[in-house]
């Protein structure tokens, strides 16, 4: 009765190890399969109860736990997802179970064959109450900084404490928040030079600044993917506190993007947009959600590798200027952000799929600015009455299509990530599928897909077609260059 949070831990072994348990507490374990198929259902529960604190103390001292969840919570719903469940077979424990089912049942685990609350051999407990995190071989998943009572503890766990007389620090490169982004380099004994970005923390920082500034450092080093920016480690023994990133010479993409409008091939751009997925695959299979990707949230590296960056907690929007303050006080990035998640805080790998649209969006049409000079409150409007972007120039219809699944209301209709991970090779693979441009035309007609088609009459003036698609202030350009009847704007073409 007392549940609140549960943590969903995938793994292709048929065996796992939940350590760091919290003592004295009860913990509820359920299993289902995942196959080519899909889910299975859900195991009934297993439930378990961890001995009290004393016993488990004088095993081993250092062993107070810090538990992955709530710490006020004594219960976790552990949902292990492994892909044996079709197998009849028993293993070899010799409990009769499908093989599946013994993941939580070998002998050298923690739990016991079947369902039972007896309580383990000493042996056995000593396993669980090791560092306090429920850690699972060949299993990833990010872990909430924020469940640690010690924000201190929690950027020690995930990043390595760097001597502030390793690192060079040569030009500032850009300012964030917390102070001025460098670019130096970093010589750790025994390695060779890096060249690397360095956060500054500036002087008179207030505790929740350096908590929440460090708390970047204790996300990004729960990651480990090329398309994620890589976290070689943190100075905070010393002052000013720093955080030591992989440099990234192309900046962030946006500005690249910009700075070389046009100069791209198309397959350059979709290998680009390839990579921000691959990212965000991994971030999503970890379980978090990063709820402001955008183009400026972005980094190149001299090869044109995209990376994920921008970890934060509340920080990350905050930080962010494109975040506006919604009627419900939190703060967001309007025209990144899906519907639901603006309406009612609905933050989903779902939304951050939306967002993915949208940055594919920014990179076909080379760092234009979504929705242009809408305002905000007219962005929300026209999405939720059915409007969406329309194609960039001279964009592959298979992008702008794939753009649109990343857009649809229905948050499960959209595309997931390894999805799009996959469209998007199929496209590399075969070049010649990117030649079907969407034509001026059907441009102008997508601009109108959710508003009544042009021959219908559902417009009588350009002018009145141009306001309903939030485009008023063209009107005058239109009429200029002899579109002045709706029978003449449906007549456009790319030349
Ligand atoms: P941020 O506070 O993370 O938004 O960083 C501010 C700016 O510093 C970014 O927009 C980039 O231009 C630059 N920057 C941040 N991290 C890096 C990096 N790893 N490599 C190169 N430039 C970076």
């Amino acid at each position: 009765d007392q549940e609140t949070s549960y943590t969903i831990i995938k793994s292709k072994e048929t065996t796992i190890t939940a350590e760091g348990l919290k003592p004295a507490s009860v913990y509820v374990f359920q299993i289902r399969a995942r196959t080519a198929a899909g889910y299975g259902v859900f195991s009934r529960r297993f439930e378990f109860e961890t001995i009290p604190v004393s016993v488990a103390a004088s095993s081993d001292q250092s062993q107070i736990p810090i538990i992955a969840v709530s710490v006020t919570v004594g219960v976790i719903l552990l949902a292990v997802v492994i892909g044996f469940l079709l197998s009849g077979s028993c293993c070899e424990c010799g409990c009769g179970r499908a093989s599946s089912l013994c993941a939580v049942a070998h002998p050298s685990l923690i739990w016991r064959c079947g369902y039972s609350k007896a309580k383990q051999d000493p042996e056995e407990e000593k396993m669980h109450f090791h560092n306090g995190h429920i850690k699972l071989p060949g299993v990833r998943t990010y872990i909430d900084p924020h469940t640690y009572e010690d924000p201190n503890q929690a950027v020690h766990e995930f990043a390595k404490e760097i001597e502030a007389s390793c690192i060079t620090i040569e030009r500032v490169i850009g300012a964030g928040e917390f102070g001025e982004v460098c670019s130096g380099r970093l010589k750790l004994p025994g390695k060779r030079e890096l060249p690397v970005a360095i956060k500054t923390l500036k002087v008179g920082y207030t505790e929740k600044q350096r908590r929440d500034f460090l708390g970047e450092a204790s996300i990004m080093g729960q990651f480990d993917h090329p398309n994620i920016i890589h976290l070689e480690g943190v100075v905070t023994k010393s002052k000013p506190v720093m955080i030591v990133t992989e440099y990234m010479e192309n900046g962030s993409l946006d500005t690249f993007l910009k700075k070389n409008d046009g100069q791209f091939t198309v397959i350059q751009l979709v290998g680009m947009l390839r990579g921000i997925a691959a990212g965000m695959k991994y971030l999503s299979d970890m379980g978090y959600v990063h709820r402001d990707l955008a183009a400026r949230n972005i980094l190149v590296n001299s090869n044109l590798v995209c990376k994920v960056s921008d970890f934060g907690l509340s920080r990350v929007l905050e930080d962010d200027p494109e975040a506006a303050y919604t009627t419900r006080g939190g703060k967001i990035p309007i025209r990144w952000t899906a519907p639901e998640a603006i309406a009612f805080r609905k933050f989903t790998s779902a939304s951050d799929v939306w967002s993915y649209g949208i940055v594919m969006w920014e990179v076909v049409s080379y760092g234009e600015r979504p929705y242009w000079e809408m305002t905000n409150q007219d962005v929300i409007k026209a999405v939720e009455e059915g409007y969406r972007l329309p194609s960039p120039m001279d964009c592959p219809a298979a992008l702008y299509q794939l753009m649109l699944d990343c857009w649809q209301k229905d948050r499960n209709s959209r595309p997931k990530f390894d999805e799009i991970v996959n469209m998007l090779d199929k496209l590399i693979r075969n070049p010649s599928s990117l030649k079907t441009l969407v034509n001026a035309s059907s441009r102008v007609s997508n601009l109108l897909a959710e508003h009544g088609s042009l021959g219908s009459g559902a417009y009588r003036s350009v002018g009145e077609w141009l306001e309903a698609i939030k485009m008023g202030r063209y009107t005058e350009i239109f009429m200029e260059n002899g579109y002045s009847s709706m029978d003449a704007v449906a007549q456009v073409t790319l030349e």
